[in-house]
């Protein structure tokens, strides 16, 4: 009878429909985002249990949630790493207070923007440096991450009238400034404040540069890139956007 084998051969099928079904269910979809985490309070490493967090970092996860994400895969690496990573296709996305420019608009695509600053001398606290102008800076040795804004805001401005020193990290930065190696560093407003609170160091000046962070993708990728901008208004316009502000400057203003 052909028919007996039609009851098991069903329950066979439905079996191996289930464990097919089964395997592609498990399919983690991972966001996996590149920062730069010596930039406080934005991406840091918890210095008691050396996890990576901070505002982008929780940001970032709200995002990716909101677009259906199951995971968010942090890699650490320097700032000027993040472009070429994307590029590469290392990383989906880049988060790093990165400020919008017109020339890294040309190397990825920006989001819409999420945080304004301007450029900061910060200096130890009494060396008595007084700076009240860019040619103020002249003469002295100053330290800026490699890529950043503040990095090419020192270059354009003093260029050969001072000594530039670039580190890979605003932290290392941040050291030689301590350590008295060097005499001031400048970078962007939210951090160096961050800094004044923890270390013995204070603001000296501040350079009106403008500038507005967005969150970076691949250029092209214009669908990761609507649905980010879509997710981030949102979280913008809802109360977990006053609770991140809270949480990590204290207050809901930006
Ligand atoms: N906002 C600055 C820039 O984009 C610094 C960012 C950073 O050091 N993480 O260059």
């Amino acid at each position: 009878m052909r028919y007996r084998f039609l009851v098991p051969m069903f329950i066979v099928a439905v079996l191996v429909l289930t464990g097919v079904l089964g395997c592609v269910q498990k399919q983690e979809m991972v966001l996996v985002v590149g920062t730069s985490a010596d930039f406080p309070p934005f991406e840091y490493k918890d210095p008691q249990t050396g996890e990576i967090v901070g505002f982008d970092i929780e940001l970032i996860k709200l995002i990716a949630k909101k677009i259906g994400y199951d995971k968010v895969e942090i890699k650490d690496m320097d700032f000027d790493s993040l472009i070429p990573a994307l590029d590469a296709g290392q990383i989906d996305v880049a988060i790093a207070g990165i400020t919008i420019t017109d020339k890294r608009k040309q190397q990825v695509d920006f989001s819409i923007p999420y945080w304004s600053a301007d450029q900061a001398v910060v200096i130890r606290k009494g060396s008595g440096i007084t700076i009240n102008d860019v040619k103020d800076l002249y003469g002295l040795n100053i330290g800026v991450q490699s890529g950043t804004t503040g990095a090419i805001y020192v270059e354009e401005h003093v260029g050969e009238n001072a000594t530039i020193k670039e580190y890979p990290t605003y932290i290392e930065a941040l050291q030689a400034l301590i350590t008295g190696q060097i005499d001031a560093i400048v970078v962007d407003t939210p951090v160096a404040q961050r800094f004044t609170q923890q270390y013995d160091v204070e603001i000296a000046h501040v350079f009106e540069t403008g500038e507005q962070y967005g969150i970076a993708v691949k250029k092209g990728n214009t669908d990761l890139l609507n649905k980010i901008n879509d997710a981030l208004q949102q979280i913008m316009n809802s109360e977990d956007w006053n609770k991140l502000i809270e949480k990590y400057f204290g207050s809901s203003s930006s």
